[in-house]
């Protein structure tokens, strides 16, 4: 779909997968004006395939163009653009119960030609999509995680929240740094005072006390995650104390030395909910206890699984029908 500030969105079409044809001087590959999305289309057993929370992402994307000086987009030109292309891939959706999905990508891009720096004035919305497994595929291996003390991913009052390339651009290189000291991720800290915690380079944290307490922290620079959120309204509705605060790096320190950290997790799209092991860093490790099949953070995988692929009942109405 286009967008001309003379004619608002128009032109909604289906193409055949391919290469785009932009001016090299189109904005987007200067300024970084870009958003996108991240969700995945289920198959049910029944054979129909639904979405999870899809408007969800439709209100984000909305967060981010307003963010990014983008047009914002109609909720329902989102919902029946993921419709649209997920009955003519539906082919290309997985099976139910092989734990694999149809990732979609929502994303939109200034698309109009000129070298100074303001916002486009000519934007495009597109949505591609590929069949994809789980980001890790034994949900009950832990991840371990680089605590990056020298790159912070967005400082308060930047772009943080919003879902654009920039913050994935500046977590780049503090994600080679986590390869280069054998963890999978990058966690990152707030900017100003490099103690609180923020979130992964592409997940959110939540920990659990040893009384059942659900901790996640609060920020106003980190990704509000739909899965967090649906994670936090299903423990809500299972009577679990939820802390959504400012969490420091040592009270998490502390709290696994002291026993009343007692599991760790990473919950996004791709990821779903991953157990943290190790928390690295040059000064200090935290060991996360080790996670079994009965853990708090497996059974509200299972939870949120069950609901996602149409094997609970969904009570509170998430999943909706794409085709
Ligand atoms: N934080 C970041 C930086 C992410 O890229 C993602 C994945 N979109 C998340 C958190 C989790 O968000 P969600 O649960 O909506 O996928």
């Amino acid at each position: 779909i286009d967008w001309t500030v003379a004619d608002g969105w128009h032109d909604a079409r289906v193409v055949p997968y391919g290469p785009l044809q932009v001016d090299p001087s189109s904005a987007v590959f200067h300024y970084g004006q870009e958003i996108f999305e991240g969700l995945k289309a289920y198959r049910h057993g029944g054979g129909e395939v639904f979405g999870f929370r899809p408007e969800r992402n439709a209100q984000r994307l909305q967060n981010s163009a307003k963010r990014l000086a983008l047009p914002e987009l109609p909720e329902e030109l989102f919902l029946e653009s993921v419709r649209q292309l997920v009955q003519i891939d539906e082919q290309w959706v997985p099976a139910a119960g092989e734990g694999k999905t149809l990732y979609l990508r929502p994303f939109m891009i200034a698309f109009e030609n000129f070298l100074g720096v303001r916002a486009a004035q000519t934007v495009r919305y597109m949505v591609i999509a590929c069949p994809a497994g789980s980001y890790f595929s034994d949900p009950t291996r832990p991840v371990d995680i680089w605590l990056s003390q020298e790159y912070s991913r967005a400082g308060a009052g930047g772009t943080g929240a919003a879902k654009c390339g920039g913050n994935y651009a500046s977590s780049l290189l503090p994600q080679e740094e986590a390869y280069a000291n054998g963890c999978e991720q990058v966690l990152f800290l707030d900017s100003s005072e490099n103690r609180y915690l923020e979130e992964l380079g592409g997940m959110n944290i939540v920990l659990i006390k040893s009384d059942g307490t659900i901790l996640t922290p609060l920020s106003d620079s980190i990704l509000p995650g739909i899965t967090r959120d649906s994670v936090l309204e299903l423990c809500e509705r299972a009577g679990r104390r939820i802390e959504h605060r400012r969490i420091t790096i040592d009270e998490w320190r502390e709290g696994v030395a002291d026993g009343s950290i007692v599991e760790a997790f990473a919950c996004g799209t791709a990821a779903v909910i991953s157990p943290i092991g190790k928390v690295k860093s040059p000064d200090f490790t935290i060991e996360n206890p080790a996670v079994t099949a009965d853990s708090v953070s497996m059974r509200i995988r299972a939870e949120l699984t069950g609901i996602q692929n149409g094997e609970l009942p969904d009570l509170m109405g998430w999943t909706q029908r794409l085709a």
